[in-house]
């Protein structure tokens, strides 16, 4: 039996699996530490490793860089999995001229969202929700602009 295999067998899961879930629970624990545990998305508080998701804040898949925006770590959110994007598979259709805000949760004009461009393609989140979401962040020092900072400055 080779030591991988072995691993297994005493882990009743392959071990693969299981460092995957230790590396989750170490990470969630340290995001708790550093009370970066509240979903860039609902902003409540996650509350259980199983609700952890890790999401790309600006979409990285058909954007201009995608390897960059993949990689770089200040792209990088958490959320709860049932708020993140990606698992949005349905797309909401109200009434015409109105798109589905995830965040107030209702069909609102789509002239109260921000303007689609080729960076952006859409959002799924109204104007309004959009500046209180950032105002709550930058109140705690959590947009992507301050952790940045925070790197450059710990360099
Ligand atoms: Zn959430
Ligand atoms: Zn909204």
């Amino acid at each position: 039996m080779g030591i991988n295999q072995k691993k297994s067998a005493q882990l009743g899961m392959s071990y693969g699996k299981a460092s995957g879930i230790l590396r989750k629970s170490i990470l969630f624990w340290l995001i708790q530490e550093l009370g970066w545990d509240t979903c860039c998305k609902c902003d409540k508080l996650i509350e259980t490793v199983d609700e952890l998701s890790i999401e790309h804040i600006e979409p990285w898949l058909d954007s201009d860089d995608p390897i960059a925006l993949f990689f770089r770590l200040n792209n990088i959110g958490f959320s709860h999995v049932c708020c993140n994007r990606q698992h949005r598979t349905t797309k909401k259709i109200g009434p015409p001229g109105t798109q589905w805000c995830w965040a107030c949760k209702q069909f609102k004009d789509v002239s109260v969202f921000p303007k689609q461009t080729s960076r952006h393609r859409w959002s799924d989140e109204c104007r309004e929700c959009h500046t209180i979401r950032k105002r709550k962040l930058r109140a705690k020092g959590r947009t992507a602009a301050d952790r940045r900072r925070n790197v450059d400055s710990a360099e």
